[in-house]
């Protein structure tokens, strides 16, 4: 039988690297899991009672309810996709918003939230097969990982590819204040004390601001190729 593999995917926002990670799951047969998504369902469960939000973080508030926060995937045929659970609630469409979207980085510097968030990641990865894409997974999640891969891209695509991604569902928001949202969710992530965005010594760089999904799809198979041939 043909190796299982953990695959670590962290980098920037907008790098396109849930897509990168889904495509690559799909190829394998493997389960995907967007870790970003577990972080933006807690912060979700934290705004509806105002632990967080424009007037601060209720850090007390976020602990106390942390053993409430159940957050599964469940596959949706329909879209041929898992969707994020929380509390048996699909609220899949809402953590994308914008409005979670700029609480989340304060969220997740939470020690607390980190580890419980870890652990569940460790638990679904305990069987190998599987790609998981975030900011700490070949540091902090799966530093044993089999393949891991650091994504970046410029910061005015990255900016153009959540422009563009807001406006196909309606969302229109100037492109200038997209990039000031990016580079302050970068700022917050690479900073943090616990687990900050930072490439693991020996995962590999892709730089995808010229790369077409196609493109990066060939050169990760070939990296595939060479881990399962033991080259
Ligand atoms: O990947 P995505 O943009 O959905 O992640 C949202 C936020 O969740 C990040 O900006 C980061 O603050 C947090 N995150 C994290 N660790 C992960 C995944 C996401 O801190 N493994």
């Amino acid at each position: 039988m043909e190796k299982r593999l953990i695959i670590a995917i962290d980098g920037y926002s907008s790098c396109g690297k849930s897509t990168f990670a889904r495509s690559i799951a799909n190829e394998l047969n493997y389960i995907f899991i967007d870790t970003g998504a577990m972080y933006r369902a807690v912060t979700l469960y934290c705004m509806r009672r105002n632990f967080i939000g424009k007037y601060g973080l209720n850090t007390a508030g976020v602990l106390s309810e942390l053993k409430n926060i159940h957050i599964d995937f469940i596959y949706n045929p329909d879209i041929n996709e898992y969707e994020t659970f929380l509390n048996s609630e699909n609220v899949e469409k809402e953590i994308r918003g914008i409005e979670v979207t700029d609480q989340v980085s304060r969220l997740s510097q939470i020690p607390q939230v980190r580890s419980l968030m870890v652990e569940l990641q460790r638990k679904i990865g305990a069987h190998k097969g599987i790609v998981m894409d975030g900011r700490d997974i070949g540091t902090v999640v799966f530093p044993d990982a089999d393949i891991k891969i650091f994504m970046t891209a410029s910061i005015d695509i990255r900016a153009k590819r959540r422009h563009d991604e807001l406006k196909g569902r309606d969302i229109i928001i100037d492109f200038e204040e997209i990039k000031r949202s990016l580079i302050a969710r970068d700022i917050a992530d690479e900073n943090r004390d616990i687990s900050p965005l930072r490439r693991a010594d020996d995962a590999m760089v892709l730089d995808n601001s010229r790369m077409t999904v196609e493109e990066q799809m060939s050169w990760v198979k070939q990296i595939i190729e060479r881990k399962r041939s033991g080259s």
